[in-house]
């Protein structure tokens, strides 16, 4: 029995249970994010970051625990769910270390406990875009693959995604407990996260704050999704992390060709996570988290707090697409000039990136008629503002690489057919600087090529 035990643990045997983590054969470290590595001030010969990464051996001596959570699935009440193939394996420098695809916890119902390449690929390169990008995200250290065999359409091989955060707490935690009735465990875990998390909100009206808090920061990471074109996918509630960040990374897109109405998710039939219902969805989101917080703050304050979200994802929202367009001083008719430029996108089926890359260098979008009448006021407007510094300004938020299907699908398909990682690697290092030039990698930024239109992304990962 390890003896280390995780701040997490001491809440008490009502949240968690211990698991032992079960490794995967012959398994070997494909990347690492050095960069994180050093921040959460990691410090592992090479053979013991394997040996924790793969689940072969505890991080200093630590108890590895899965937790118990529930959620809304789809607008519909899940009783329990819980880490069915996670687990926190340590923690270090305020960061949780969390193993995802090590093995059947108590919360697998019926799952393997495992998670496969592909799926890894995606999560570990899309943590490093989001974290690129500036949007609040888990972000992942390791990652691991192996010879193990694990069986979904298809046999695919084994792999292990080492997330950190400061917290991994969902929203779904507080969840299950309050329908349960156990009003001292919600307490207890609201308790637990203002003292380590929300530390400004500790006066008098502490669970208000803290709940202001937590719409705040979830208004703010869903209007970088929709500024910068991404997709979730799976927007349940026990993938809403309690901290604001981007959580669970499953069948999530970015905008290529710009649709609003797009959806990632292909096992979404009635497109409840399409990008243009996030934003609404987050808000019913955090009104189930005041459901289950009812025990500790009264309706009035609720109501007051939830009527701030729209505010402060409108405030987030706006300031990101005027800098986006270079519009540096306010004037009444920019949210027209924002909305026509985007029905042109839309109308001519643009990628969004990319046109919103090239409009701080005008000539480019200059050769092109569907933008000729809406070009000619834009000038005119940018003029007014006479900032010597909007291109570099705008290239600063719009980025050039974003993690377009095809270009995983092309890493993932080596790294599973011909055992070669160059593209992680190259991806990985384009996506944590996306807003760089990055001079002779022009490539990535091209539209999906003809085989990789339709290309399909499901839940099972
Ligand atoms: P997700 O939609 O990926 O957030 O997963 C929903 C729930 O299913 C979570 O509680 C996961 O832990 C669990 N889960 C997903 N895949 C597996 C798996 N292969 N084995 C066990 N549990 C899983
Ligand atoms: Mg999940």
């Amino acid at each position: 029995m390890a003896k280390t035990t995780l701040d997490f643990a001491s809440l008490g045997e009502d949240f968690f249970k211990p698991v032992e983590t079960q490794p995967l054969k012959n398994s070997f470290i494909i990347h690492k994010n050095q960069t994180l590595y050093n921040k959460i001030g990691l410090d592992l010969d090479d053979a013991t970051l394997l040996k924790v990464a793969a689940g072969e051996q505890t991080f200093q001596d630590t108890q590895p625990v899965a937790s118990i959570y529930a959620g809304h699935q789809f607008g519909h009440f899940v009783a329990q769910l819980g880490d069915g193939r996670s687990c926190l394996i340590g923690q270090t420098n305020g960061y949780e270390l969390s193993l995802k695809g090590a093995g059947k916890t108590p919360y697998s119902r019926g799952g393997d406990g495992r998670a496969v390449l592909r799926s890894s690929i995606r999560e570990y390169l899309c943590s490093a875009a989001m974290q690129g990008l500036g949007i609040a995200t888990t972000e992942a250290l390791t990652l691991v693959s192996s010879e193990t065999e694990v069986y979904r359409e298809n046999i695919e091989p084994g792999a292990i995604v080492m997330r950190t955060a400061p917290s991994h707490i969902r929203f779904g935690h507080f969840e299950l407990f309050a329908s349960r009735g156990q009003k001292t465990e919600v307490k207890r875990l609201a308790d637990f996260v203002i003292e380590r998390h929300y530390p400004e909100c500790q006066g008098d009206n502490k669970y208000v704050d803290f709940f202001a808090e937590v719409v705040k920061r979830t208004a703010k990471m869903i209007a970088g999704w929709q500024a910068q074109g991404f997709e979730h996918g799976v927007m349940n509630t026990d993938n809403m992390s309690i901290l604001g960040l981007t959580i669970d990374y499953g069948p999530f897109g970015f905008l290529e060709i710009y649709d609003p109405h797009f959806i990632c998710n292909h096992s979404d039939h009635e497109g409840r996570y399409a990008f243009d219902q996030q934003p609404g969805i987050g808000l019913w989101n955090v009104s189930r988290l005041a459901d289950a917080l009812h025990s500790l703050i009264d309706d009035k304050q609720v109501k007051a707090v939830l009527a701030t979200y729209q505010q402060h994802l409108v405030r987030y929202y706006s300031s990101l697409m005027r800098q986006k367009f270079g519009l540096f001083e306010k004037d009444d008719n920019d949210n027209q000039l924002i909305g026509n430029f985007l029905s042109i996108l839309y109308q001519h089926k643009k990628d969004y990136t990319n046109s919103l890359r090239n409009l701080s260098s005008l000539e480019s979008l200059s050769n092109d008629k569907h933008y000729e009448a809406w070009l000619t006021i834009y000038q005119s407007r940018i003029e007014q503002d006479k900032n010597m510094k909007r291109i570099a300004l705008m290239n600063a938020v719009n980025p050039k690489f974003i993690l377009r299907n095809y270009l995983a699908e092309v890493a993932i398909r080596s790294a599973q057919d011909d055992k070669t990682y160059k593209e992680i690697d190259t991806l990985f290092n384009l996506l944590s600087n996306p807003f760089d030039n990055h001079l002779g990698f022009e490539s990535y930024t091209n539209e999906a090529p003809a085989w990789a239109q339709n290309l399909e992304i499901s839940c099972s990962s």
